[in-house]
């Protein structure tokens, strides 16, 4: 029944590329579950409804995010972000950046662990929810932007390359109010080949 719902819906929710103990002890079986199945297809549900009729049916989730404001704004940014989010995790992650990633990364910061000390950062200062984000510039400068509930740095001409996603809704049955502890795991399971990949583009 939800496969047949999915296909009459304008936008189809993208299926975890890893199983959902995949990324155990690190994040839960039960977080990907919820976070995945309820919080992420909600929001692509939610879209499917709000679009019709409106000037934004059809157009992708980044056209919206560009364009739209409003209820529009949050779902699409949120489908996408979550999308963006999921994809770059592995079960065997490439550990450390390489190669251009890494140069782009200490000439911005200093160093890898400068970089990872400003995430840590953005994310214990974020008030409530949102997203922490390494992201391009049109000159290959690198930058940490925190973004507060479904922003996403392409509103400010930035190319996402990572994101942390800091709601509760994250992080809190593995974590509860330790959002440390949740960004330090996420280098764990952050596949650096798929952020590599997202700079080529
Ligand atoms: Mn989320």
């Amino acid at each position: 029944m939800a496969a047949q719902a999915f296909q009459e819906a304008h936008y189809a929710p993208k299926e975890l590329e890893y199983a959902y103990q995949a990324l155990s002890p690190y994040i839960s079986e039960e977080t990907l579950r919820f976070h995945h199945d309820k919080h992420y297809v909600g929001y692509v549900n939610k879209l499917n409804e709000l679009v019709v009729g409106t000037p934004y049916e059809g157009k992708s989730f980044e056209e919206m995010i560009l364009e739209a404001d409003g209820a529009v704004y949050n779902n699409a940014a949120q489908a996408w972000n979550h999308e963006f989010y999921f994809e770059q995790f592995s079960a065997a992650p490439q550990h450390e950046p390489q190669g251009d990633l890494l140069d782009a990364i200490s000439r911005s910061f200093g160093s890898y662990d400068a970089m990872k000390t400003r995430v840590a950062a953005e994310a214990a200062s974020l008030f409530g929810s949102g997203w922490v984000w390494l992201a391009a510039d049109t000159r290959g400068g690198l930058s940490v932007v925190a973004t507060p509930n479904a922003g996403n740095p392409l509103r400010e001409g930035l190319t996402p390359l990572f994101c942390v996603d800091v709601w509760e809704h994250a992080y809190y049955l593995d974590y509860q109010n330790r959002r440390a502890d949740a960004v330090s795991a996420f280098w764990e399971i952050l596949d650096w080949a798929k952020v590599g990949e997202r700079l080529v583009k």
